[in-house]
């Protein structure tokens, strides 16, 4: 595990070469708000950085409900049970095996790795603009239909799970990257992905913090070019779509 530290933001990394995947301990004066719960075997390293910061963590908040961001979820809750976990009512949804589409959303297929024996449910559902401590929660559609992202409001400090990735070069979830095609994947709607890259940027923040890859400073110019990146890649699809009907 490597741990990257910067203003109130502690980077976890796990399998920082091959897979590399991030949880976050955001510090506030009295505690850690753990974001994302990496690895099935990630509780240990993530117990002790913990402890080496010398703060106890007093929320699990979840991006969404991919296997690679809940898997020491159960562990964690195990030896933290008075510790509340959050995650969107929508990707709970997800985690009871319910991968339906609401009326208003896109009908693409839900995908990527949704774990299906996961014990721990979230105490507390996340809503867009939630306050968590010094974080505002995003609603951030696109990658999972209920992902969120958190903005620290102290420092514009953005944890924004998987609707942009770094690794493998940044991209708005949905665009692949072929060193890193992962995320893109996994991913459920390019379309809303894309409408959700535009908001986070909007919200200018002066560090990226996403779920693979690592911490980006003054992103907002990467962010924009990611997002022309994307828009051309979508606007062509439309394209051949057009022609064809
Ligand atoms: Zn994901």
């Amino acid at each position: 595990m490597r741990i990257r530290h910067k203003h109130s933001l502690y980077q976890l990394t796990f399998l920082p070469r091959f897979f590399p995947v991030n949880s976050y301990f955001v510090e506030e004066a009295d505690g850690l708000t753990l974001i994302d719960a990496a690895l099935p075997y990630s509780a240990k390293g993530i117990l002790r950085a913990a402890e080496h910061i010398g703060k106890p963590i007093s929320r699990i908040v979840l991006t969404h409900a991919h296997g690679d961001h809940l898997g020491a979820l159960d562990a964690l809750k195990l030896q933290l049970p008075h510790v509340p976990v959050y995650l969107s009512a929508r990707d709970v949804r997800l985690l009871d095996g319910d991968l339906s589409l609401d009326a208003d959303e896109p009908g693409t297929p839900i995908r990527g790795d949704i774990p299906k024996k996961l014990q721990t449910r979230p105490d507390v559902l996340l809503h867009d603009g939630d306050r968590l401590g010094s974080l505002l929660t995003v609603s951030a559609p696109g990658h999972t239909p209920g992902s969120m992202a958190f903005l620290d409001t102290r420092n514009q400090t953005l944890i924004a799970g998987d609707a942009f990735q770094l690794r493998g070069g940044i991209a708005v979830s949905g665009q692949l990257r072929i060193t890193f095609p992962f995320p893109a994947m996994a991913t459920w709607n390019a379309d809303r992905a894309l409408a959700t890259a535009r908001k986070l940027a909007d919200l200018q923040p002066t560090l990226l913090a996403v779920g693979h890859g690592s911490l980006l400073e003054q992103p907002t110019a990467a962010m924009e070019q990611a997002i022309r990146t994307a828009q051309a890649a979508i606007g062509g699809k439309e394209h051949v779509t057009s022609n064809r009907s």
